[in-house]
């Protein structure tokens, strides 16, 4: 045997361990957010998570990307999608941790929290399956428009039971949705949607409706039922359109394609055209959009959350590397620059998990005043802020790892589909300049300067350039008439409320090193360049995945 060479300095690989339980960032924004949150369940999920097989799976469902059947051998229309088993692996794991539709159910003080932290947890292992559970759990505000569906619906969006079969709702054991409302000629500007939608009678489930039309974007088509947008007569409304109708039979819902994507490659996003499909109204007629943006709303909390959950897997990788990788003579991480642009990721992370667990909670306490504020001011922001530094911050974790970064199998077979995944929560469900200008609508309605101040408050006196900030913010708030600084106003909100949310959560080497780059200038254009004086042992401690 010819001998050419042996292998070593290749680190072990991040698997088989807890992701929740190394994960200290979220643990103390969950201890601050829902205090009386027991943790076993989600250190349960966490260790579920982190397991070789779940990643094993993770990968197939990647690989062996869904296929479209749109016929079958004899020529009939089937409009179904094969998915590789390792697909179906994941959804019954989201599916069991109660991931799409549970919160609703109340079950226990903090649902949306608990909710929150187990979808980030799951992002961390794979976050394109995740596309019908966010959207199962996004559709109940909406779907409460319709009373009778509701009733109907409700017991089976709530199951832990992951049931793919395509057969009539009554008869599965759970269910899923979607949401169809981008065409051809727009997606940000839904006004512009001509799918028809014309009278057809009542029955149990209220108004019916024939559609007449298409969705350039469907993702999830194999959900058992959509809300969709379509153009009645009293203008534009939102319908609920199930893929199998009562009587039993196929709804006329014609796959046309899969999306060929970038990435979320086991999410099969496809393009559809509705043939007289029968959908029943939801709320009032002509009033589709604030209707289907009650969907829209917890859809965008789920980017912040998922971009969060991309963010801590994707350090999570990168310390794994560089505290085993050694070059000039020591670990990587252990080198003076390499430390900084760690710690600057860790930095970046840990505001991330605060925002959105932070929003989350929101949600669980929906009529509070101040909660109601923060629900509409933060999910634009957290959305815009936490989805526009993912990309940046996925390039960054993928150079920690040199060139293995940038290979398919190299970054435990993980960083790049991270890297390929993290625009795509900036661009759906209202791509950065919608958020920004979502974010203008929400300030000029609420008495949003007031609910800002009260939330930055715990913070006052902490940091100087965090009360300029907080000081600046009202009178910008108030005064802020045009677009043009739309997205910047939101940038500054998201830095405020992070450094105000590190102050209350996270160590004080943290929480200072975030003010001191982030608020107060030292800092430079790229990750890495935080000033000397930083603590930088703390940071990169704190933000170990062991
Ligand atoms: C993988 C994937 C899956 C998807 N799944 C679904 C789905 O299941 N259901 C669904 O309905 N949609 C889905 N979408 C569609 C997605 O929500 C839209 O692509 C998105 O909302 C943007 O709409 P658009 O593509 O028509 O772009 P446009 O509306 O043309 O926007 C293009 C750009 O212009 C900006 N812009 C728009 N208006 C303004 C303005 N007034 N001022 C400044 N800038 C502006 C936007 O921010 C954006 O950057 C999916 C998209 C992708 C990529």
């Amino acid at each position: 045997m010819l001998m050419t060479h042996e292998v070593f300095n290749q680190p072990a690989p991040l698997v088989d361990y807890n992701l929740f339980d190394t994960n200290r960032p979220l643990r103390d924004a969950l201890k601050f957010n829902a205090p009386s949150l027991a943790p076993a369940e989600l250190s349960a999920l966490g260790a579920r998570l982190g397991s070789a097989e779940m990643q094993t799976h993770a990968r197939l469902a990647n690989t062996h990307t869904p296929a479209l059947h749109s016929h079958d051998r004899f020529g009939h229309r089937v409009d179904q999608v094969e998915f590789h088993p390792g697909y179906h692996e994941l959804m019954k794991l989201s599916v069991s941790a109660g991931l799409h539709g549970t919160p609703w159910a109340g079950h226990s003080d903090s649902p949306h929290v608990l909710r929150a932290a187990g979808f980030m947890l799951f992002t961390e292992l794979e976050p394109s399956t995740l596309c019908p559970i966010s959207m199962t759990y996004a559709a109940t505000p909406a779907l409460r428009g319709n009373a009778a569906i509701h009733a109907d619906w409700a017991p089976k969006l709530g199951s832990r039971a992951y049931d793919p079969a395509l057969k009539l709702f009554s008869e599965k054991t759970g269910v899923t949705m979607g949401m169809g409302m981008t065409e051809k000629q727009g997606g940000s500007d839904v006004r512009a949607n001509t799918t028809q939608a014309l009278a057809d009678g009542n029955d149990h489930w209220g108004q019916r409706f024939r559609l007449t039309g298409h969705k350039w974007f469907f993702s999830a088509p194999m959900c058992d039922a959509f809300l969709v947008l379509a153009q009645a007569p009293a203008g534009l409304s939102c319908f609920f359109l199930p893929r199998v109708l009562p009587d039993g039979t196929l709804n006329a819902i014609r796959i046309q394609r899969l999306k060929d994507k970038l990435g979320n490659k086991a999410n099969a996003s496809s393009e559809v055209e509705f043939e007289s499909a029968t959908a029943w109204l939801v709320g009032d007629e002509g009033r589709g959009i604030p209707q289907i943006l009650e969907m829209g709303t917890m859809t965008r909390l789920d980017c912040a959350l998922g971009t969060s959950g991309l963010m801590r897997q994707a350090l999570s990788i990168a310390l794994n590397h560089c505290a085993q990788r050694q070059a000039f003579g020591k670990p990587l991480i252990n080198q003076p620059l390499m430390r900084n642009v760690l710690a600057d990721l860790a930095l970046e992370s840990e505001a991330a998990t605060a925002l959105s667990i932070r929003l989350a909670r929101a949600f669980d306490h929906a009529t509070d005043s101040h909660e109601q504020a923060m629900a509409r001011l933060l999910t634009p922001v957290a959305k815009f802020w936490i989805c526009k530094r993912g990309s940046h911050f996925a390039q960054e974790t993928m150079e920690c790892l040199g060139g293995n970064g940038y290979v398919e199998e190299g970054g435990e077979g993980i960083m790049a589909r991270i890297y390929r995944e993290m625009p795509l929560n900036s661009i759906w469900e209202g791509a950065g300049n919608i958020m920004a200008l979502d974010l203008l609508r929400a300030l000029r309605k609420a008495d949003a300067a007031a609910a800002l101040a009260h939330e930055l408050a715990p913070a006052k006196g902490a940091h100087t350039a965090l009360d300029r900030l907080a000081a600046a913010l009202p009178t910008r708030v108030e005064e802020m008439a045009t677009e043009i600084e739309a997205r910047r106003l939101a940038q500054d909100v998201a830095l405020a409320v992070q450094a105000a949310l590190l102050y209350q959560t996270a160590p004080a080497a943290v929480f200072s090193a975030f003010c001191d780059s982030r608020l107060a200038g030292n800092w430079g254009q790229a990750f890495g360049t935080l000033g000397a004086g930083t603590d930088f042992d703390a940071l990169v401690h704190r933000a170990m995945p062991q």
